[in-house]
């Protein structure tokens, strides 16, 4: 007898808004058709020149040679916990240089993998420069700094040029997020001297989210080599770099990855080959540029300081005094479509964060969003009256 019936879907209607949060931004039409193509298996043919193409798609994304590129199955956290566990066990300390949620998660994931992990701070309207890091570095000697580039919570930018360096002046390896950063903001991963780093694919690729391409450098690789504990299976490195073939030697099956996902990421680094990195960066800086030049004309304050600092992708805007950041939201949904978002972790009541990235990195996007908000301010300040 079965004891529970069969449930009723119900089809509602849904308006699709502009997605214009930190993420996830509206999808390339070529990525939509990727995602319908034939679903393949793990282990035939056409799906190794899939994964082969990804694996050289991925090396430009990040401008590495490191042949240890691949993509996790799973969204952005999925790369932070594989970098995290692969690299650092129960005897390594982990420095993290905190100034958003993103660097609060890594310190969640390293606790759980009983990695020591010791945490320094600026201000969430701050970055960080070198030689508070690198008095850090010398004080704590971790085997690992992580740091995120492109914080969405806050919306700043870390500089990280020259960071890769001052790590291994002190023996540490340099890990980075680069979730929302990525393809928008330059980032050098070898030039660097980045010893591992993950992304997303549903920001600045606009791609979905569920696919989390990572690297490592030859630093982090021997690391890994010759590590004494064991990560969890499913995002054991060394296993799926033999599914990966990421040595050319092997085709191992370790689990299913959704082919979906496949395509849809090979569609993401075909447009971004297309488009060009420097072209795609360009495109990112002149749009954020348009738009926190348009911001001005509002009665709202950048919550981050300092220009350099501004991320390309995402702005976060503090409301004049008598404003509500949920209701502001709200208002810009009903009456735009538009979806923005309010703060997050540090950020909350604190900020709106308004994202502009990949396929709606364009100025009508930007000029879109600030029509919507002068009426937001206009409409919400009578609606209060
Ligand atoms: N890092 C950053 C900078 C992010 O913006 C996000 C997602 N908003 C993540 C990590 C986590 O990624 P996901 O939600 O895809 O797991």
């Amino acid at each position: 007898m079965l004891s529970v019936s069969p449930p009723e879907f119900v089809d509602r209607e849904f308006t699709k808004p502009l997605l214009c949060g930190p993420g996830p931004a509206d999808l390339w039409p070529s990525v939509i058709e990727a995602m319908s193509k034939p679903s393949v298996t793990t282990m035939c043919e056409e799906f190794y020149h899939v994964l082969d193409d990804i694996r050289l798609g991925i090396q430009y994304l990040f401008q590495t040679r490191s042949k240890l590129v691949l993509a996790m199955s799973g969204s952005g956290h999925a790369g932070m916990e594989a970098i995290i566990s692969n690299l650092l066990g129960p005897d390594d300390t982990l420095l993290i240089a905190a100034r958003g949620i993103w660097d609060e998660r890594a310190l969640g994931v390293a606790k759980r993998y009983g990695n020591f992990t010791i945490v320094t701070e600026v201000p969430i309207s701050n970055t960080f420069d070198f030689e508070h890091l690198e008095s850090m570095l010398k004080k704590v000697k971790p085997t690992a700094l992580f740091i995120t580039h492109g914080d969405s919570s806050t919306g700043s930018v870390q500089n990280l040029e020259g960071l890769g360096k001052i790590c291994h002046k002190h023996r540490a390896l340099l890990l980075v997020d680069t979730v929302v950063s990525i393809a928008a903001v330059p980032f050098l991963m070898d030039e660097w001297e980045v010893d591992a780093v993950y992304t997303s694919t549903q920001k600045a690729l606009s791609g979905p989210p569920g696919i989390s391409p990572v690297a490592f450098s030859a630093r982090a690789e021997h690391k890994i080599k010759n590590r004494k504990h064991e990560p969890p299976f499913y995002f054991d490195i060394p296993l799926l770099a033999l599914q990966w073939n990421c040595y050319g030697n092997s085709r191992k099956y370790h689990h299913t990855i959704s082919s979906p996902m496949i395509w849809a990421l090979r569609a993401c680094l075909q447009e971004l080959a297309k488009e060009t990195l420097q072209k795609s960066w360009e495109r990112h800086t002149r749009v954020a540029n348009h738009f926190h030049k348009r911001i001005q004309e509002l009665p709202v304050k950048f919550l981050i300081t300092k220009p350099e600092d501004r991320l390309s992708t995402v702005t976060t805007v503090v409301l004049p005094p008598g404003y509500d950041y949920l209701q502001f939201v709200k208002y810009m949904r009903e009456k735009h479509n538009i979806l923005i978002f309010a703060g997050l972790g540090p950020t909350v009541g604190k900020a709106l964060r308004i994202g502009i990235m990949g396929v709606n990195s364009t100025i009508e996007v930007a000029d879109a969003l600030i029509e919507g908000m002068t009426s937001t301010l206009k409409g919400l300040k009578k609606s209060s009256l």
